[in-house]
């Protein structure tokens, strides 16, 4: 292991100002690639960029890669390749810890000093403290989570394709997803999408009404806080295609092989799925500065910490003080992309002396995928949904993805779905499957914890 050390460099008898970003996600690059075109020429300014990925991930496609429709490498694009001529330093390396006096990142193989500080550092999954949730049901917020479900969704379908147990084979067969927030609603669409038009087909031992999906939101309605025409058109869709869509319905604990919802029912699933919310990335609860709700850090109009300026926090790990609506702190792409140009500008603005930029952002629209062919969206005045809707999804989010060639890729997957089956080839050894790993007899782990409480 290779430690490095980079104190202040001095160039010319000029202490070099040092720019540091921490993450590579929407929020990252957009403040790099800012910073990047202001300070080209100035030799005495350093831009650094840090990640623990290599790659830049356009996560609105995650839910497709649950569902094979397009291929996992197609919704990255490499900071190398980003980058380009560029005139930024990359470091791949975990952050473990900022201190914040001293201003020095502290990473995996060594630290770093700096002169301003950007963190984005995005978010994790948010399990609430429920008991079971983070160790028996699966996440959708990295490349690897969508790809570790999506084989072993297709891992539950091989297996309960020769199980002779009819009630085992339901049981198996029961998707559940906790959350009914867009990713929910998404996933909960694409899922439905895989296993009636394709994986049905190809699985002659799984019948239609074997299979039983469920999305369990704690809240009286699914997308709460969304467009109320969004809202109800999801619902109206999800109903139609056979999915239970259960609300109120809180889930109180986990387990190996389901859930229990309101500390009293118990909904046996093959696979759970937690999209309930998210929380600041981990790194940030041991700095002493204000957080606001979910461990975000408290930042001022400016995307300062207030009480450490040169240190500007976007995206998911901000939370902007006063924002009682949540409008402008909400965790979705243009948000983390929009602060990260203000925290950007302001930066310039520090350097060179000039009056500083307030943040201010009222986002313009709400577009939710409903599965192949469906789609809701609603931009400025304008709500459509349906095919066309569909349609205009799939161009938005091909114009966001960062490159032409990932842009052609993906839009080639999309046709080769219409015409060819998915892909159901297992890719990775799905090493949560207690089948596979040998020990079968835990699917009645379930069945002992009933009867220990009687229920
Ligand atoms: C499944 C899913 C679907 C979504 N769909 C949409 C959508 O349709 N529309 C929308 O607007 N938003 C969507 N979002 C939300 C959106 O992805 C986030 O709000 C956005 O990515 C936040 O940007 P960010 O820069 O703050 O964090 P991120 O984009 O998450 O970037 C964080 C970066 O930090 C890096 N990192 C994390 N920890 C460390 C560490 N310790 N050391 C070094 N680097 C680290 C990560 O590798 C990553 O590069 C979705 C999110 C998910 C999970």
């Amino acid at each position: 292991m290779v430690l490095y050390y980079f104190r202040e460099r001095i160039k010319g008898g000029v202490v070099v100002i040092r720019v540091v970003v921490l993450g590579s996600g929407f929020g990252g690059i957009e403040a790099v690639l800012n910073l990047e075109r202001h300070f080209r020429k100035r030799e005495d300014v350093e831009l650094v960029l840090i990640s623990n990925q290599n790659y830049t991930l356009f996560t609105p496609l995650l839910p497709q890669i649950v569902s094979s429709y397009i291929e996992p490498r197609h919704i990255v694009q490499t900071i190398r390749d980003i980058r380009r001529d560029r005139r930024f330093r990359f470091i791949r390396d975990r952050v473990i810890g900022i201190d914040l006096e001293k201003k020095v990142v502290r990473l995996l193989e060594g630290w770093i000093s700096y002169n301003y500080l950007i963190i984005a550092l995005g978010s994790t999954t948010n399990f609430f403290n429920i008991p079971g949730a983070s160790e028996y049901t699966f996440s959708l917020k990295t490349l690897e989570d969508a790809v570790e479900l999506r084989d072993h969704i297709i891992d539950i379908l091989e297996h309960a394709d020769h199980e002779e147990n009819l009630d085992l084979k339901r049981e198996m067969l029961t998707f559940a997803i906790v959350g009914g927030g867009y990713t929910g609603v998404e996933l909960t669409a694409e899922i439905r999408d895989f296993i009636y038009r394709q994986a049905v087909k190809n699985y002659r031992g799984i019948d239609f009404g074997d299979v039983r999906i469920v999305l369990l939101e704690a809240a009286s309605e699914i997308l709460e806080g969304v467009d109320p025409y969004i809202a109800k058109k999801a619902k109206g869709k999800l109903l139609k295609e056979g999915i239970e869509v259960r609300t109120g319905a809180r889930v109180t604990r986990c387990f190996r092989g389901g859930v229990e919802i309101n500390n009293r029912d118990i909904l046996r699933a093959g696979i759970v799925i937690w999209t309930a919310g998210v929380r600041a990335n981990p790194v940030l609860d041991s700095l002493g500065v204000r957080k606001g709700e979910f461990g975000r850090i408290l930042v001022n109009g400016y995307m300062q910490i207030p009480e450490f300026p040169e240190v500007y926090v976007i995206g998911d790990s901000a939370f902007v003080e006063g924002d009682k609506l949540r409008r402008s702190s909400q965790p979705v792409a243009p948000v983390a992309i929009e602060q990260a140009r203000v925290a950007a500008k302001n930066i310039v603005n520090a350097i060179e002396n000039r009056s500083f930029e307030e943040y201010s952002f009222s986002p313009s629209g709400m577009l939710v995928s409903l599965g192949m062919n469906d789609a809701v969206i609603r931009v400025g005045r304008i709500r459509l949904a349906g095919f066309i809707a569909w349609l205009l999804w799939n161009a938005l989010h091909l114009l966001k993805l960062v490159g032409l060639k990932k842009q052609i890729q993906v839009a080639v997957d999309w046709m080769l779905a219409m015409v060819f089956p998915r892909d159901t080839a297992i890719i990775r050894f799905p090493r949560r499957c207690f089948i596979c790993s040998g020990r079968a007899e835990l699917y009645r782990d379930l069945e002992n914890y009933k009867q220990e409480r009687g229920l």
